[in-house]
């Protein structure tokens, strides 16, 4: 054999599956419901129990007690504590987002393996591969897609896997060789951001990026791409991903790293959740911390149209020249009441020099009272770094936020802290349930979005050559036109244009669609209502209303999509109807990783709505096409 035919042929034989299909699951294959008479028997369901270590567990559905007994004190509890991330995710039953119109509404799975490890998840991939049972995989059950519950089908459950160890010199096994030892943390496949953000740096001194949100679960995060509000600086979260445990559809426990399976450790990083194997753990690569993030909030509203088309022009070009960078993250909306809402974050500037930055821009706004105001307090401050998750330092410099003051005006007061100013309003919200951890909390701004049930949403990302000089005012304009149907969030952080040179190596070694790479922004634009779950009296969904609102978000973004041939989405944050999701989500990458799915999973036993190899199924994951 020629040097040539060799190396094809060694290349074909990496792609081959790791097990072989079995004959009849390749075509009219349908999974196993519990109506059909081969649904597993009680003892083989006792088998597994056993197997797991008595962790399978029967999986209840929350929300029926608002139907069956809807007064009684048991509904009435559960229904104040149903804006509670952290109660949502402790039921295996629910999920964060409750529903999306015309889509799909949260269901229970038949049972879950509530996972302690890489072994207990083997037992049940294992399972429900001989089995041929509907497998759905759930950690911080914050999937706006719903792909982390089915109905019918048995669930593994991370919740509790949330060990987490700090290394000072991490090599990934078998990268003696090629790597640098290098600080990083291993953190267990249920842990959530607030959990990873405490060990990283409040005690830990370190940065580990995870998402915004502090209750999104680090391993969906990772495997979507990963955004959190530094991103710009330290760039895609699974850009740092340096090793993870994962058991495949064999229910083989692998390493995956550089050096180990590099086709899987790549599809992991942003091939999305749930399709390649099931992560049971995963270390994280630590960066520094800065001497400070900060915050820039305020609004500033238009008087007319034309005042506000002049606004977003004004910001487009200011912030181009002046955040267009790796320390300003975050977000700007541009919204139909001709307000603009700056809701952004700094990293690495002191108050005085991120009050600095945004002078000329405020400076502009004053000199036309009639056509500007602002609306609320301009409020640009900064915080030691380290404390930015600190529970505990939050509530020793500034009690309110444990004891909030419902007739407090959250924007109305600051105080010095040294050289930096302090925020004095509300960030946080605490779970209140007796017992409940004391760093339990999370950012105000995400608590919307707890039990929603979703109208329309959308993302796409803008490249930055719309910054250019020349294209500046067709941006500004297209805003314009697309906030008349509703509002435009820009998420900078989620756009690694502007990103140091290392953040976005990392992030091009990774299986997210390239588009990020020279986008500014993500843009989202989403509707909805909630909590709402249908068939619950007095919170059914608004169906018209929804499919109104649905089609209000599609026209805002088309004005942004004519801006941009072949657009791309991120795909943990954008429409369940997104058409051409492979293109939108993967761009070029989507024909590797569809071979790396048919490698490791060659009969499809990992299924998500819109993921890798999904078009060979029917919409629910039972029957193969
Ligand atoms: C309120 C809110 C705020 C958000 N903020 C951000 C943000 O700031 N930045 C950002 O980038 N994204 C954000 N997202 C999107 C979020 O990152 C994704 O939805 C992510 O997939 C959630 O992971 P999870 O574990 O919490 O959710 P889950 O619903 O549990 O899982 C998401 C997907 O990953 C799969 N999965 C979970 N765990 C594993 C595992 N161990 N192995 C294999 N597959 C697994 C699930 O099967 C599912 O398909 C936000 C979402 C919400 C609802």
């Amino acid at each position: 054999m020629d040097r040539r035919a060799f190396l094809r042929a060694i290349g074909s034989a990496a792609l081959l599956p790791v097990l072989p299909r079995r004959p009849w699951a390749i075509t009219n294959f349908r999974r196993r419901r519990p109506s059909d008479a081969a649904w597993p028997s009680q003892s083989a369901w006792k088998r597994l129990d056993d197997a797991v270590g008595g962790n399978l567990i029967p999986v209840n559905f929350p929300l029926s007690i608002l139907k069956t007994d809807p007064t009684g004190a048991a509904a009435k509890q559960f229904s104040e504590n149903l804006r509670n991330p952290y109660l949502i995710g402790d039921q295996p039953g629910l999920t964060q987002t409750l529903g999306w119109v015309d889509a799909w509404a949260t269901k229970p799975s038949v049972y879950a393996v509530a996972a302690r490890d890489a072994h207990d998840i083997s037992e049940a991939v294992n399972f429900a591969r001989e089995n041929d049972l509907r497998l759905v995989v759930k950690g911080g059950g914050h999937s706006y897609q719903g792909t982390s519950n089915a109905p019918d089908s048995l669930l593994i459950w991370t919740r509790h896997m949330n060990d987490i160890t700090m290394h000072t010199a991490f090599v990934p096994q078998g990268c003696e060789h090629t790597l640098p030892p290098q600080p990083a943390v291993t953190l267990g496949a249920g842990t959530i951001g607030m959990q990873a953000y405490d060990a990283a740096t409040t005690k830990g001194g370190k940065y580990v990026q995870g998402g915004g949100c502090t209750t999104v679960g680090l391993a969906g995060l990772i495997q979507g791409g990963g955004f959190g509000s530094f991103s710009k600086h330290y760039g895609l979260a699974a850009g740092s991903l340096l090793e993870a445990e994962v058991v495949t559809a064999d229910g083989q426990i692998r390493v995956a790293n550089a050096c180990a399976n590099p086709d899987l450790f790549w599809a992991l990083k942003g091939g999305g959740g749930g399709t390649f194997g099931v992560v049971s753990k995963m270390t994280l690569r630590l960066h520094d911390l800065p001497e400070f993030f900060g915050v820039a909030n305020f609004t500033v509203k238009a008087a007319s149209d034309d005042a506000y088309r002049r606004l977003i022009r004004e910001f487009v070009s200011f912030y181009q020249e002046h955040l267009f960078n790796d320390q300003w993250g975050e977000q700007a909306h541009v919204n139909p009441d001709n307000t603009l809402v700056i809701q952004m974050n700094s990293h690495g500037l002191s108050a005085e020099q991120a009050k600095k930055v945004w002078q000329s821009f405020l400076d502009w706004v004053a000199r036309s009272p009639h056509e500007y105001s602002l609306e609320g307090r301009v409020v640009i401050g900064s915080i030691p770094a380290r404390h930015w998750w600190d529970v505990q330092w939050w509530k020793e410099h500034w009690p309110e936020i444990a004891f909030p003051n419902p007739n407090a005006n959250p924007l109305t007061a600051l105080f010095d802290y040294g050289l930096v100013h302090l925020i004095r309003q509300p960030v946080f919200d605490f779970d209140k349930r007796p017992g409940a951890g004391p760093n339990n909390a999370w950012w105000k701004g995400d608590g919307g979005q707890v039990g929603w049930f979703i109208w329309g949403y959308e993302s796409m990302w803008l490249p930055s050559s719309l910054l250019e000089n020349n294209a500046q005012e067709h941006l500004a304009d297209a805003l314009f036109t697309s906030s008349r149907y509703s509002g435009v969030g820009l998420h900078f952080n989620k756009g690694l244009a502007g990103a140091p040179p290392d953040a976005i190596a990392r992030a091009s070694d990774t299986a997210t669609n390239p588009a990020l790479l020279s986008a500014f922004a993500l843009a989202i634009v989403a509707d909805s209502e909630g909590p709402a779950y249908p068939g619950i009296p007095g919170h059914e969904p608004s169906v018209a209303s929804g499919r109104e609102a649905r089609e209000r978000v599609d026209r805002c973004m088309s004005g942004l999509r004519a801006l941009v041939p072949n657009p791309g989405a991120y795909v943990s944050e954008s429409n369940y109807f997104e058409k051409g999701f492979q293109n939108s989500y993967w761009g070029s990458n989507y024909t590797r990783l569809a071979e790396i799915k048919r490698k490791y999973d060659p009969d499809g036993l990992f299924f998500v709505h819109n993921g890798v190899g999904s078009e060979q199924w029917s919409a629910d994951g039972f029957t193969k096409l």
